[in-house]
Protein backbone atom coordinates (compact mmCIF):
# COMPACT_ATOMS: atom_id res chain seq x y z
CA UNK A 1 0.00 0.00 0.00
CA UNK A 2 2.58 2.57 1.25
CA UNK A 3 4.88 2.18 -1.90
CA UNK A 4 1.91 2.11 -4.70
CA UNK A 5 0.85 5.81 -3.20
CA UNK A 6 4.18 7.11 -3.04
CA UNK A 7 4.59 5.99 -7.36
CA UNK A 8 1.57 7.66 -7.40
CA UNK A 9 2.51 11.34 -5.89
CA UNK A 10 5.73 11.05 -7.89
CA UNK A 11 3.29 10.44 -10.96
CA UNK A 12 1.51 13.90 -10.09
CA UNK A 13 4.15 16.06 -9.31
CA UNK A 14 5.54 14.85 -12.54
CA UNK A 15 2.12 15.86 -14.43
CA UNK A 16 2.71 19.03 -12.47
CA UNK A 17 5.53 20.36 -13.55
CA UNK A 18 5.05 19.62 -17.33
CA UNK A 19 1.83 21.71 -16.94
CA UNK A 20 3.63 24.35 -15.13
CA UNK A 21 6.17 24.56 -17.91
CA UNK A 22 3.57 23.92 -20.72
CA UNK A 23 1.64 27.61 -18.76
CA UNK A 24 4.88 29.27 -18.47
CA UNK A 25 5.90 29.27 -22.12
CA UNK A 26 2.99 29.86 -22.90
CA UNK A 27 2.58 32.76 -20.78
CA UNK A 28 6.15 33.37 -22.43
CA UNK A 29 4.83 33.20 -25.79
CA UNK A 30 2.45 35.40 -25.65
CA UNK A 31 4.29 38.02 -23.57
CA UNK A 32 6.87 37.52 -26.65
CA UNK A 33 4.60 38.47 -29.20
CA UNK A 34 3.32 41.14 -27.22
CA UNK A 35 6.55 43.08 -26.08
CA UNK A 36 8.72 41.63 -29.05
CA UNK A 37 6.84 40.66 -32.44
CA UNK A 38 3.47 42.71 -32.24
CA UNK A 39 3.21 45.73 -33.97
CA UNK A 40 2.43 48.78 -31.52
CA UNK A 41 3.32 52.64 -31.90
CA UNK A 42 6.17 53.54 -29.25
CA UNK A 43 7.01 56.46 -28.06
CA UNK A 44 10.34 57.94 -26.70
CA UNK A 45 10.96 60.82 -24.38
CA UNK A 46 7.28 61.62 -23.80
CA UNK A 47 6.15 63.11 -20.93
CA UNK A 48 2.29 64.62 -20.18
CA UNK A 49 4.14 67.22 -18.60
CA UNK A 50 7.01 69.23 -19.12
CA UNK A 51 8.10 72.99 -18.46
CA UNK A 52 9.88 74.95 -20.79
CA UNK A 53 12.09 78.36 -20.53
CA UNK A 54 10.48 81.67 -21.55
CA UNK A 55 10.92 82.29 -25.18
CA UNK A 56 12.86 79.62 -26.37
CA UNK A 57 11.91 78.07 -29.44
CA UNK A 58 9.26 75.47 -29.77
CA UNK A 59 9.17 74.35 -33.33
CA UNK A 60 10.04 70.23 -33.11
CA UNK A 61 8.41 67.51 -30.30
CA UNK A 62 10.68 66.65 -27.65
CA UNK A 63 9.76 63.19 -27.79
CA UNK A 64 10.29 60.81 -30.80
CA UNK A 65 8.00 57.65 -31.89
CA UNK A 66 8.22 54.67 -33.70
CA UNK A 67 5.93 51.81 -34.88
CA UNK A 68 6.44 48.09 -35.27
CA UNK A 69 8.42 45.51 -33.24
CA UNK A 70 11.58 45.13 -31.54
CA UNK A 71 13.19 44.09 -34.26
CA UNK A 72 11.80 46.64 -36.82
CA UNK A 73 10.32 49.74 -35.74
CA UNK A 74 9.45 52.47 -38.21
CA UNK A 75 9.56 56.19 -37.98
CA UNK A 76 6.20 58.07 -37.24
CA UNK A 77 6.01 61.87 -38.09
CA UNK A 78 5.07 63.62 -35.47
CA UNK A 79 3.23 67.32 -36.81
CA UNK A 80 2.38 70.01 -34.33
CA UNK A 81 -1.57 71.15 -34.63
CA UNK A 82 -1.76 74.20 -32.80
CA UNK A 83 0.75 77.03 -32.00
CA UNK A 84 3.00 77.87 -29.10
CA UNK A 85 3.31 80.76 -27.82
CA UNK A 86 6.40 81.10 -25.36
CA UNK A 87 6.77 84.63 -24.76
CA UNK A 88 3.46 83.83 -22.37
CA UNK A 89 4.30 82.67 -19.59
CA UNK A 90 2.56 79.16 -17.95
CA UNK A 91 0.54 76.54 -19.09
CA UNK A 92 -0.44 75.53 -22.88
CA UNK A 93 -1.67 72.30 -24.66
CA UNK A 94 -0.01 70.92 -27.21
CA UNK A 95 -1.79 68.81 -29.71
CA UNK A 96 0.66 66.04 -31.96
CA UNK A 97 -0.91 64.04 -34.78
CA UNK A 98 0.73 60.82 -35.46
CA UNK A 99 0.40 59.11 -38.55
CA UNK A 100 1.72 55.40 -38.65
CA UNK A 101 -0.22 52.45 -40.08
CA UNK A 102 -2.62 54.26 -42.17
CA UNK A 103 -3.97 55.85 -39.67
CA UNK A 104 -4.00 59.21 -37.28
CA UNK A 105 -3.82 59.44 -33.94
CA UNK A 106 -3.55 62.12 -31.69
CA UNK A 107 -1.64 63.19 -28.23
CA UNK A 108 -1.64 66.01 -26.56
CA UNK A 109 0.74 67.60 -24.07
CA UNK A 110 0.87 70.08 -21.27
CA UNK A 111 3.50 72.67 -21.52
CA UNK A 112 4.11 75.51 -18.64
CA UNK A 113 6.25 77.74 -19.87
CA UNK A 114 8.63 79.65 -17.24
CA UNK A 115 11.27 82.09 -16.42
CA UNK A 116 13.98 80.35 -14.63
CA UNK A 117 16.63 82.97 -15.69
CA UNK A 118 18.57 85.27 -13.69
CA UNK A 119 18.66 89.21 -14.29
CA UNK A 120 22.45 90.35 -15.02
CA UNK A 121 24.44 92.15 -13.33
CA UNK A 122 27.13 94.24 -14.97
CA UNK A 123 29.28 96.30 -12.66
CA UNK A 124 31.59 99.24 -14.74
CA UNK A 125 32.68 100.63 -10.83
CA UNK A 126 32.06 101.79 -7.26
CA UNK A 127 33.59 103.79 -4.94
CA UNK A 128 32.51 104.26 -1.44
CA UNK A 129 33.42 107.31 0.88
CA UNK A 130 36.16 107.27 3.39
CA UNK A 131 33.67 107.42 6.19
CA UNK A 132 31.84 104.14 4.82
CA UNK A 133 29.00 105.55 2.80
CA UNK A 134 28.56 104.56 -0.48
CA UNK A 135 29.58 107.20 -3.21
CA UNK A 136 28.83 105.99 -6.51
CA UNK A 137 28.01 102.37 -8.03
CA UNK A 138 28.07 102.28 -11.70
CA UNK A 139 25.81 98.93 -12.73
CA UNK A 140 23.02 98.11 -14.60
CA UNK A 141 20.62 95.04 -15.07
CA UNK A 142 19.33 93.55 -17.20
CA UNK A 143 16.44 90.47 -17.14
CA UNK A 144 15.25 88.40 -19.86
CA UNK A 145 11.57 89.04 -18.93
CA UNK A 146 11.49 92.54 -17.10
CA UNK A 147 14.21 94.32 -19.34
CA UNK A 148 16.09 96.87 -17.46
CA UNK A 149 15.47 96.76 -13.93
CA UNK A 150 18.61 98.83 -12.72
CA UNK A 151 16.35 100.70 -10.67
CA UNK A 152 15.12 97.64 -8.51
CA UNK A 153 18.62 96.36 -7.45
CA UNK A 154 19.57 96.83 -3.56
CA UNK A 155 23.61 98.13 -2.98
CA UNK A 156 24.93 97.37 -0.14
CA UNK A 157 28.11 97.76 1.61
CA UNK A 158 28.85 94.82 3.69
CA UNK A 159 32.27 93.27 4.81
CA UNK A 160 34.11 95.73 2.54
CA UNK A 161 32.30 94.71 -0.77
CA UNK A 162 29.78 96.23 -2.36
CA UNK A 163 27.07 93.89 -2.85
CA UNK A 164 24.24 94.16 -5.41
CA UNK A 165 20.96 91.75 -5.46
CA UNK A 166 18.13 91.97 -7.66
CA UNK A 167 15.00 89.77 -8.14
CA UNK A 168 12.93 89.75 -10.97
CA UNK A 169 9.23 89.60 -11.32
CA UNK A 170 9.13 85.66 -11.35
CA UNK A 171 11.77 85.73 -8.16
CA UNK A 172 14.59 84.54 -9.83
CA UNK A 173 17.42 86.58 -7.68
CA UNK A 174 20.60 87.25 -8.76
CA UNK A 175 23.74 88.85 -6.68
CA UNK A 176 27.36 89.91 -7.68
CA UNK A 177 29.87 92.15 -5.46
CA UNK A 178 32.99 93.66 -6.33
CA UNK A 179 35.72 95.20 -4.37
CA UNK A 180 34.96 99.10 -3.97
CA UNK A 181 37.99 101.80 -4.21
CA UNK A 182 37.60 104.33 -1.09
CA UNK A 183 37.47 107.14 -2.63
CA UNK A 184 35.75 111.10 -2.53
CA UNK A 185 37.16 113.29 -5.60
CA UNK A 186 33.65 115.12 -6.02
CA UNK A 187 32.64 118.11 -4.06
CA UNK A 188 29.26 119.17 -2.55
CA UNK A 189 26.76 120.11 -5.09
CA UNK A 190 25.48 124.34 -4.41
CA UNK A 191 22.33 125.02 -5.42
CA UNK A 192 21.39 128.08 -5.69
CA UNK A 193 17.82 129.52 -4.35
CA UNK A 194 16.32 132.46 -7.01
CA UNK A 195 18.04 133.54 -10.22
CA UNK A 196 21.90 133.36 -10.95
CA UNK A 197 21.41 136.71 -12.32
CA UNK A 198 19.62 139.61 -10.89
CA UNK A 199 18.56 142.48 -12.68
CA UNK A 200 17.74 145.33 -10.25
CA UNK A 201 17.15 149.32 -10.26
CA UNK A 202 18.69 151.40 -8.02
CA UNK A 203 17.80 151.31 -4.24
CA UNK A 204 15.61 148.59 -4.86
CA UNK A 205 15.98 146.46 -2.21
CA UNK A 206 17.98 143.41 -1.74
CA UNK A 207 17.60 140.38 0.04
CA UNK A 208 20.01 137.55 -0.87
CA UNK A 209 18.23 134.41 -0.65
CA UNK A 210 21.34 132.02 -0.73
CA UNK A 211 22.16 128.52 -1.31
CA UNK A 212 22.27 125.13 -0.30
CA UNK A 213 24.78 122.42 -0.79
CA UNK A 214 24.69 118.52 -0.74
CA UNK A 215 27.28 116.27 -0.76
CA UNK A 216 27.40 112.59 -1.64
CA UNK A 217 29.54 111.38 1.20
CA UNK A 218 28.57 114.21 3.49
CA UNK A 219 25.03 114.85 2.66
CA UNK A 220 24.05 118.75 2.96
CA UNK A 221 26.75 120.74 4.04
CA UNK A 222 27.39 124.70 4.91
CA UNK A 223 27.59 127.14 2.71
CA UNK A 224 29.46 130.67 3.31
CA UNK A 225 28.65 133.86 0.97
CA UNK A 226 31.28 136.44 -0.25
CA UNK A 227 30.55 139.34 -1.71
CA UNK A 228 27.76 142.03 -1.33
CA UNK A 229 25.54 144.06 -3.14
CA UNK A 230 25.17 147.53 -2.49
CA UNK A 231 21.88 149.04 -4.35
CA UNK A 232 22.71 152.97 -3.90
CA UNK A 233 25.24 152.21 -5.83
CA UNK A 234 24.84 151.61 -9.66
CA UNK A 235 26.78 148.50 -11.14
CA UNK A 236 27.51 144.72 -11.16
CA UNK A 237 27.93 142.83 -8.17
CA UNK A 238 29.48 139.13 -7.58
CA UNK A 239 28.25 136.70 -4.77
CA UNK A 240 30.77 134.05 -4.31
CA UNK A 241 28.95 130.87 -2.19
CA UNK A 242 31.63 128.21 -1.33
CA UNK A 243 30.98 124.94 0.51
CA UNK A 244 33.59 122.03 1.76
CA UNK A 245 33.30 118.08 2.28
CA UNK A 246 35.15 116.32 4.78
CA UNK A 247 37.67 115.24 2.30
CA UNK A 248 38.51 118.75 1.55
CA UNK A 249 36.89 118.97 -1.63
CA UNK A 250 35.74 122.56 -2.18
CA UNK A 251 32.60 123.77 -4.70
CA UNK A 252 31.51 127.27 -5.77
CA UNK A 253 29.03 129.36 -7.48
CA UNK A 254 28.23 132.56 -8.52
CA UNK A 255 25.22 135.17 -8.45
CA UNK A 256 25.68 137.87 -10.37
CA UNK A 257 23.79 140.91 -9.30
CA UNK A 258 23.44 143.86 -11.87
CA UNK A 259 22.14 147.72 -10.25
CA UNK A 260 21.03 149.90 -12.78
CA UNK A 261 20.31 153.40 -13.01
CA UNK A 262 17.14 153.31 -15.03
CA UNK A 263 16.71 157.48 -14.71
CA UNK A 264 20.14 157.54 -16.13
CA UNK A 265 19.70 156.83 -19.91
CA UNK A 266 19.95 153.02 -18.88
CA UNK A 267 18.57 149.90 -20.74
CA UNK A 268 14.57 149.48 -20.64
CA UNK A 269 12.40 146.71 -21.96
CA UNK A 270 8.89 146.60 -22.12
CA UNK A 271 7.68 143.41 -23.71
CA UNK A 272 4.11 143.63 -25.16
CA UNK A 273 1.98 140.97 -26.30
CA UNK A 274 -0.58 141.30 -28.45
CA UNK A 275 -4.10 139.55 -29.47
CA UNK A 276 -4.32 137.25 -26.64
CA UNK A 277 -4.99 136.13 -24.16
CA UNK A 278 -4.65 132.33 -25.35
CA UNK A 279 -5.87 129.11 -23.67
CA UNK A 280 -2.91 127.17 -24.90
CA UNK A 281 0.14 129.92 -24.51
CA UNK A 282 -0.57 133.03 -21.74
CA UNK A 283 -0.70 130.89 -18.98
CA UNK A 284 3.28 129.59 -19.43
CA UNK A 285 4.05 133.24 -20.56
CA UNK A 286 3.29 134.56 -16.83
CA UNK A 287 4.41 131.64 -15.41
CA UNK A 288 7.73 132.47 -17.35
CA UNK A 289 7.57 136.47 -16.41
CA UNK A 290 6.79 135.22 -12.89
CA UNK A 291 9.76 132.92 -12.73
CA UNK A 292 11.99 135.94 -13.23
CA UNK A 293 10.12 138.44 -12.10
CA UNK A 294 9.25 141.20 -15.43
CA UNK A 295 6.58 142.69 -15.83
CA UNK A 296 4.87 142.59 -19.19
CA UNK A 297 1.90 144.77 -20.85
CA UNK A 298 -1.03 142.48 -22.72
CA UNK A 299 -3.15 144.00 -25.40
CA UNK A 300 -5.34 141.93 -25.14
CA UNK A 301 -8.66 140.92 -27.91
CA UNK A 302 -11.74 139.77 -27.37
CA UNK A 303 -10.09 136.09 -27.17
CA UNK A 304 -9.72 133.90 -24.65
CA UNK A 305 -10.67 132.80 -21.17
CA UNK A 306 -11.32 135.27 -18.70
CA UNK A 307 -9.49 134.24 -15.83
CA UNK A 308 -5.72 135.08 -18.06
CA UNK A 309 -6.81 138.64 -18.37
CA UNK A 310 -7.26 138.63 -14.20
CA UNK A 311 -4.33 136.81 -13.77
CA UNK A 312 -2.46 139.23 -16.09
CA UNK A 313 -3.53 141.76 -13.86
CA UNK A 314 -3.26 139.87 -10.37
CA UNK A 315 0.19 139.59 -11.22
CA UNK A 316 0.79 142.81 -11.60
CA UNK A 317 1.24 143.43 -15.70
CA UNK A 318 -0.63 146.27 -17.65
CA UNK A 319 -3.38 144.89 -19.47
CA UNK A 320 -4.29 147.41 -22.09
CA UNK A 321 -6.66 147.30 -25.42
CA UNK A 322 -6.17 146.35 -28.59
CA UNK A 323 -9.45 145.52 -30.16
CA UNK A 324 -12.44 143.01 -29.62
CA UNK A 325 -12.52 141.44 -32.74
CA UNK A 326 -9.41 142.34 -34.70
CA UNK A 327 -11.67 142.18 -38.18
CA UNK A 328 -9.77 145.33 -40.17
CA UNK A 329 -13.17 145.65 -42.36
CA UNK A 330 -14.81 146.40 -39.77
CA UNK A 331 -12.78 148.53 -37.31
CA UNK A 332 -11.41 150.42 -40.08
CA UNK A 333 -14.49 150.59 -41.97
CA UNK A 334 -15.61 154.15 -40.10
CA UNK A 335 -15.12 156.13 -36.64
CA UNK A 336 -18.13 154.82 -34.88
CA UNK A 337 -17.05 151.17 -35.86
CA UNK A 338 -14.30 151.30 -34.14
CA UNK A 339 -14.95 153.00 -30.86
CA UNK A 340 -18.02 150.41 -30.74
CA UNK A 341 -15.36 147.44 -31.01
CA UNK A 342 -13.02 149.40 -28.78
CA UNK A 343 -15.74 150.06 -26.02
CA UNK A 344 -16.17 146.63 -26.08
CA UNK A 345 -12.55 145.06 -25.60
CA UNK A 346 -13.23 147.89 -22.83
CA UNK A 347 -16.24 146.54 -20.95
CA UNK A 348 -14.43 143.12 -20.73
CA UNK A 349 -11.18 144.53 -19.24
CA UNK A 350 -13.31 146.54 -16.44
CA UNK A 351 -15.80 143.48 -16.04
CA UNK A 352 -12.89 141.24 -15.27
CA UNK A 353 -10.34 143.71 -13.13
CA UNK A 354 -12.63 146.92 -12.17
CA UNK A 355 -10.37 148.90 -13.72
CA UNK A 356 -10.80 151.12 -17.37
CA UNK A 357 -7.70 151.16 -19.29
CA UNK A 358 -6.21 154.18 -20.66
CA UNK A 359 -3.62 152.27 -22.81
CA UNK A 360 -4.38 151.00 -26.52
CA UNK A 361 -2.56 149.83 -29.65
CA UNK A 362 -4.27 150.16 -32.66
CA UNK A 363 -4.36 146.88 -34.91
CA UNK A 364 -1.60 146.93 -36.75
CA UNK A 365 -0.15 149.91 -35.44
CA UNK A 366 -0.87 153.97 -36.05
CA UNK A 367 1.01 153.49 -39.42
CA UNK A 368 -0.77 150.55 -40.70
CA UNK A 369 -2.24 151.23 -44.76
CA UNK A 370 -4.57 148.05 -44.50
CA UNK A 371 -7.11 150.88 -43.26
CA UNK A 372 -7.17 152.84 -46.43
CA UNK A 373 -8.96 149.60 -47.94
CA UNK A 374 -11.93 149.84 -45.68
CA UNK A 375 -12.38 153.29 -44.83
CA UNK A 376 -13.57 154.54 -48.11
CA UNK A 377 -10.94 157.51 -48.56
CA UNK A 378 -11.33 158.93 -45.31
CA UNK A 379 -7.78 158.78 -43.70
CA UNK A 380 -8.95 157.05 -40.63
CA UNK A 381 -5.87 156.84 -38.95
CA UNK A 382 -5.60 160.64 -38.92
CA UNK A 383 -8.61 160.84 -37.32
CA UNK A 384 -8.21 158.36 -35.05
CA UNK A 385 -4.80 159.18 -33.25
CA UNK A 386 -6.22 162.09 -32.95
CA UNK A 387 -9.69 161.01 -31.49
CA UNK A 388 -8.44 158.73 -29.31
CA UNK A 389 -6.13 161.14 -27.51
CA UNK A 390 -9.26 163.79 -27.08
CA UNK A 391 -11.02 160.66 -25.84
CA UNK A 392 -8.43 159.91 -22.58
CA UNK A 393 -6.39 157.44 -24.47
CA UNK A 394 -2.42 157.19 -25.21
CA UNK A 395 -1.89 154.56 -28.29
CA UNK A 396 1.57 152.70 -28.04
CA UNK A 397 3.02 151.39 -31.28
CA UNK A 398 7.00 149.69 -31.06
CA UNK A 399 10.49 149.99 -32.05
CA UNK A 400 11.15 146.36 -31.85
CA UNK A 401 9.58 143.66 -33.99
CA UNK A 402 9.97 140.04 -33.21
CA UNK A 403 8.45 139.01 -36.64
CA UNK A 404 6.12 136.47 -35.36
CA UNK A 405 3.07 138.49 -37.24
CA UNK A 406 4.63 136.91 -40.63
CA UNK A 407 8.18 136.27 -41.97
CA UNK A 408 9.10 134.50 -38.65
CA UNK A 409 7.93 131.13 -37.34
CA UNK A 410 10.49 129.77 -35.05
CA UNK A 411 11.38 130.32 -31.55
CA UNK A 412 15.20 130.56 -32.49
CA UNK A 413 13.99 133.50 -35.07
CA UNK A 414 12.01 135.18 -32.47
CA UNK A 415 14.84 135.41 -30.10
CA UNK A 416 17.54 136.63 -32.58
CA UNK A 417 15.19 139.37 -34.05
CA UNK A 418 14.18 141.08 -30.71
CA UNK A 419 17.91 140.83 -29.13
CA UNK A 420 19.88 142.20 -32.10
CA UNK A 421 17.59 145.13 -32.90
CA UNK A 422 17.73 146.19 -28.87
CA UNK A 423 18.04 149.83 -28.67
CA UNK A 424 20.38 151.91 -26.24
CA UNK A 425 17.49 153.74 -24.18
CA UNK A 426 13.66 152.25 -24.46
CA UNK A 427 12.70 149.04 -26.59
CA UNK A 428 8.88 148.77 -27.18
CA UNK A 429 9.00 144.79 -28.32
CA UNK A 430 6.10 143.84 -30.45
CA UNK A 431 5.35 140.32 -29.49
CA UNK A 432 2.03 137.37 -29.89
CA UNK A 433 1.11 135.16 -26.98
CA UNK A 434 -1.20 133.68 -29.43
CA UNK A 435 1.77 132.29 -31.42
CA UNK A 436 3.39 129.39 -29.40
CA UNK A 437 7.22 129.63 -30.88
CA UNK A 438 7.18 133.43 -29.91
CA UNK A 439 6.18 132.57 -26.38
CA UNK A 440 8.66 130.11 -26.03
CA UNK A 441 11.17 132.80 -26.91
CA UNK A 442 10.33 134.95 -23.77
CA UNK A 443 12.79 132.61 -21.15
CA UNK A 444 15.70 133.24 -23.37
CA UNK A 445 14.61 136.47 -24.55
CA UNK A 446 14.64 138.09 -20.52
CA UNK A 447 18.07 136.02 -19.79
CA UNK A 448 19.86 137.99 -22.42
CA UNK A 449 18.56 141.19 -21.15
CA UNK A 450 19.40 140.98 -17.64
CA UNK A 451 22.72 139.31 -18.39
CA UNK A 452 23.03 142.43 -21.08
CA UNK A 453 22.38 145.53 -18.62
CA UNK A 454 18.60 145.54 -19.89
CA UNK A 455 16.16 146.29 -16.89
CA UNK A 456 12.46 145.20 -17.83
CA UNK A 457 9.15 147.12 -17.79
CA UNK A 458 5.48 146.98 -18.26
CA UNK A 459 4.41 150.48 -20.01
CA UNK A 460 2.04 152.86 -17.83
CA UNK A 461 0.69 156.54 -19.30
CA UNK A 462 4.16 157.89 -18.71
CA UNK A 463 6.25 155.47 -20.63
CA UNK A 464 7.86 156.11 -24.01
CA UNK A 465 5.11 155.48 -26.85
CA UNK A 466 7.24 154.91 -29.90
CA UNK A 467 5.10 156.15 -32.25
CA UNK A 468 5.31 155.13 -36.06
CA UNK A 469 3.41 158.31 -37.80
CA UNK A 470 0.23 158.00 -39.63
CA UNK A 471 0.70 156.96 -43.63
CA UNK A 472 -3.25 156.92 -44.01
ZN1 LIG B 1 -3.01 142.52 -33.42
Amino acid sequence: MRSRKRVKSIINKKHLLIISLVVILIVLGVLGYFFLLKNKLNLKGYNSKITINYKTDFKKANFTACYGNAFDCKNVKIKILNKIDTSKLGKQIINYELEYNGKKEKITQEIEVVDNEKPEIKIDSATVCPNNKINEVKFTVTDNFDGDITNKAKVEYKDKKIIITVTDSNKNTAEKSIDPKIEDKDGPVIELKGNSTISLRLNDSFQDEGATATDKCDGEVKVSVEGNVNTSVAGGYTLTYKAKDSSGNESKAERIVNVYDVNNGDRVVYLTFDDGPSAENTGRLLDVLKKYDVKATFFVTGNGPDELIKREFDEGHSVALHTNSHVYSYVYSSVENYFDDLNAISNRVERITGQKPTMIRFPGGSSNLVSADYDGGIHIMSILTEEVEKRGYQYYDWNVSSGDAGGTYTSDGVYNNVISTLKEGSSIVLQHDIKDFSVDAVERIIQYGQANGYTFEKLTPASPKAHHGVNN
